[in-house]
């Protein structure tokens, strides 16, 4: 294990390939719903489930801030619990390296 700048300890059993595959999976089952006509993402939000299918492990999610990066300002978050990659609820202060900053 290595320690990041911030301290915290990192896994190293996870590669960036594996990661990506994560991202890749949810990515063609929204484009599987595009396909046959239905929003898996609204769909599943609305029957009060999540829609993200990677699991938080694969990402490093983690329930606090990575600095100035946290779900409630990724791209990929919808409010008040739910991200369209990782599965299960998030909060709003977590983090995960599929980060992407939210257009201002
Ligand atoms: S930081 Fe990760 S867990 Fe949080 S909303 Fe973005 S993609 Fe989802």
């Amino acid at each position: 294990m290595s320690k990041e700048q911030n301290g915290t300890e990192k896994p190293q059993n996870l590669s960036r390939r594996d990661v990506l595959k994560g991202i890749a999976i949810t990515a063609g089952v929204v484009a599987a719903g595009a396909v046959v006509g239905v929003n898996p993402i609204g769909a599943a939000h609305a029957a009060g489930k999540c829609p993200g299918i990677t699991p938080k492990a694969s990402l490093q999610y983690q329930p606090h801030p990575k600095g100035k990066e946290q779900c409630s300002a990724c791209a990929n978050f919808i409010a008040p619990h739910c991200c369209k990659v990782v599965a299960g609820s998030v909060v709003p202060e977590g983090y995960c390296m599929a980060f992407i900053l939210k257009p201002a």
